[in-house]
C-alpha cells in the first residue's frame, strides 16, 4: 500500500505504508535523517546527474553507508527501491557498501573501533578523538546507458 504526496517542486513522493516503518508518513522534511527522505534525496541527485549525462537509464547504483551515519541498513534497503520506482533507476542493480567506523586518538594516535558518536580512547582515555570513517553516506558510483 502506498501513499503519494506531491511536494513543493511538483515531484511526487511515494511512501510505502508499513506497520514497522511508519515514520515517514508524518515527516516530509528532506533534512530529517530518516531513510526514505534520504533515499528520495539520493534518487534526486542521481536522476539529475544522469539527465545531465544524457542517460536513458541507470543500470547500477553503488552506495557507501558508514556504521555511524545514522542510517538503518534494513530500512535504507527497503526505502531505496521505493524511491527509485518510476525513475530511470528503477531497474538498476543496487550495491550497498557498509563501512565499519574507525576513530583515532589525537593524544596517542591509537586507532580504534568507536562504540558511540562521542568516543573515548581505549588506550589513554582521552576524549580528543575523531572519526576516520563510518559517518559517510555517499553515492559511490552509478552506471548509465546513454540514449
Ligand atoms: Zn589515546
Amino acid at each position: 500500500m502506498f501513499w503519494e504526496y506531491r511536494n513543493d517542486t511538483g515531484r511526487i513522493e511515494r511512501f510505502l505504508l508499513r506497520k514497522d516503518f511508519p515514520i515517514f508518513v508524518i515527516e516530509l522534511n528532506i533534512n530529517t535523517m530518516h531513510e526514505l527522505s534520504i533515499a528520495i534525496h539520493i534518487a534526486d541527485i542521481i536522476e539529475n546527474e544522469a539527465i545531465q549525462a544524457q542517460a536513458e537509464k541507470v543500470t547500477k547504483v553503488e552506495l557507501e553507508i558508514g556504521s555511524m551515519s545514522g542510517v538503518e541498513p534494513a530500512a535504507l534497503e527497503l526505502a531505496v527501491p521505493e524511491a527509485f520506482r518510476g525513475t530511470m533507476m528503477e531497474k538498476a542493480e543496487l550495491v550497498y557498501h557498509y563501512i565499519p567506523a574507525s576513530a583515532v586518538c589525537q593524544s596517542c594516535c591509537h586507532e580504534f573501533d568507536p562504540t558511540w558518536h562521542f568516543s573515548i580512547c581505549p588506550h589513554c582515555n582521552s576524549s580528543d578523538t575523531y572519526f576516520l570513517r563510518g559517518k559517510e553516506l555517499n553515492i559511490k558510483s552509478f552506471d548509465i546507458i546513454k540514449s
